[in-house]
């Protein structure tokens, strides 16, 4: 059975909370058909992998099963929306150097290995609302919300009918770090 894979950074529960007030800002200024980002989905995409079969998974952990995760800070200072993607969200401004090239690393990855092929540039952002279909006035400038990073997941995305739901396969870095020879969980 093949899996929806992507690779993304977690957010610790105060960044979700400063996001959550932020939204909660914005979503009284939205019109129509608009859903919030649930707080448990928020994420930071760093390469989308597309439907990867249980084989194409097996080899992929196993290419990327050395990786250090860089630790790194970026401010999302800036909210954007992305008429196409019908997505509001919180960006940034300056990409961090170690966290754009560990996201070209993944997306080349993914393309030589036959998974999902990246054409737009890596931006950094985590989705407060999708299905925007227009904006009823500018968006406002932000207090930037920082992020510290140093924790990458492996996630499956599941389409529940209540919505999509994400689950982490395998965490690199952080408290979650595997040392040699451990069982991935
Ligand atoms: P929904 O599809 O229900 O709106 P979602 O987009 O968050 O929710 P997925 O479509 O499974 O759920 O996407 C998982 C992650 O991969 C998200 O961060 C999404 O932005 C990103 N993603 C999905 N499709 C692509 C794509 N074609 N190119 C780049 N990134 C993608
Ligand atoms: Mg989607």
């Amino acid at each position: 059975m093949a899996e929806r894979l992507f690779f993304s950074v977690p957010l610790s529960r105060i960044s979700q909370l400063e996001l959550i007030r932020l939204q909660a800002r914005l979503g009284a200024e939205m019109s129509g058909p608009a859903r919030v980002v649930p707080a448990a989905n928020f994420h930071l995409t760093l390469a989308f992998l597309g439907s990867v079969s249980q084989q194409q998974k097996a080899a992929l952990l196993a290419r990327w099963e050395s990786l250090v995760v860089p630790e790194v800070s970026l401010e999302l200072d800036q909210l954007a929306y992305w008429h196409r993607a019908g997505v509001i969200c919180a960006t940034t401004s300056r990409t961090p150097m170690a966290l754009g090239q560990l996201a070209h690393r993944m997306r080349q990855d993914a393309a030589e290995h036959g998974l999902h092929r990246s054409h737009a540039p890596f931006r950094p952002h985590v989705s407060l609302f999708r299905s925007v279909s227009q904006l009823s006035r500018e968006l406002p400038a932000i207090t930037p919300v920082p992020l510290h990073i140093n924790e990458v997941d492996l996630m499956v995305s599941v389409f529940e009918p209540h919505g999509v739901e994400y689950h982490s396969v395998r965490r690199w870095g952080g408290a979650g770090s595997l040392s040699p020879g451990n069982e991935p969980r």
